[in-house]
Order: C-alpha cells, then sequence, then structure tokens
C-alpha cells in the first residue's frame, strides 16, 4: 500500500534489521530503541489490524511471533518475553500495518536499549 512504512520496508524502499523472513511475513527490529531486542512481526500483506486481517494470515503472524519468542529465550539468553498488539489509535497504534511488538527481558543480561541495532540483530536473528 502506498505511503504505508512498513510496505515500504517490505518492498525494500526503506532498510531495516531484519530477524526473520519467509513467504508471508516479516520480522525486523524496531526503531525506536526503547528496549533491546523490540522486535516487530508484520504480515507481507498489508491489513490495517487484526480485525481488518484475515484468519489465516492472522494465525501465520502469531505462528511466527511464537517462533521468535521461543528464540529469544531458548537460543539468545531471554527468561521471557512480552507480546504487544494495538488495534486503533486510541489503544496507541501509530503504523496503521497490522504488527506485533516482540520484547524480550532478561535483566541480568544488563542489556542496553541503546546499543546498536547491527548488534541486536547479530544476536537475534534466525
Ligand atoms: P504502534 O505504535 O503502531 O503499535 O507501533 C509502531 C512501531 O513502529 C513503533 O514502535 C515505531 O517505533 C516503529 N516504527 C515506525 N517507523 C519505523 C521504521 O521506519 N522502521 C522501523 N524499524 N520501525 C518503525
Ligand atoms: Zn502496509
Amino acid at each position: 500500500m502506498e505511503d504505508c512504512i512498513f510496505c515500504k520496508i517490505i518492498n525494500k524502499e526503506i532498510p531495516c534489521y531484519k530477524i526473520y523472513e519467509d513467504e508471508n511475513v516479516l520480522a525486523f527490529l524496531d526503531i525506536a530503541k526503547k528496549d533491546y531486542g523490540h522486535t516487530l512481526v508484520i504480515p507481507k500483506k498489508h491489513y490495517k489490524n487484526c480485525v481488518d486481517c484475515d484468519e489465516k494470515t492472522l494465525s501465520m503472524v502469531i505462528s511466527v511471533v511464537k517462533k521468535i519468542g521461543k528464540h529469544y529465550v531458548e537460543d539468545c539468553g531471554f527468561n521471557s518475553f512480552v507480546v504487544l498488539n494495538a488495534n486503533g489509535e486510541e489503544a496507541g497504534q501509530t503504523v496503521f500495518h497490522l504488527h506485533f511488538h516482540i520484547v524480550p527481558k532478561n535483566s541480568e543480561l544488563n542489556l542496553s536499549a541503546d546499543t546498536p541495532l547491527e548488534e541486536q540483530q547479530a544476536r537475534l536473528r534466525f
């Protein structure tokens, strides 16, 4: 979709720090750097939110959310992770292309949110 920042990332018009990709789903690091490892998981096809998205696609996206969360805990040293998804403006959605946030947690690792995204990607990608 024209003027959608995440569609531009999918079409490689804007670069991203990719964590995971398959035929239907892309995951990359959030640019905000408010939390170490903050990851966004999106369908490659444009849908505004969960309600707009068909169940098959939504379930493919959620499967990748699970795969990445599991990878962060089993392979990357984290002990847990947060999953967040906003549907609509008042809920806090700012980019209107369906996405799930994943934020991995382990305070003992002392990982700074300021760590360059290249370094975060090197630790987290598949
Ligand atoms: P929302 O507020 O809609 O739930 O989340 C949108 C997220 O997209 C925000 O956390 C924001 O930092 C992130 N974001 C916005 N523009 C870009 C971008 O160009 N690249 C990346 N990697 N993330 C972005
Ligand atoms: Zn889009």
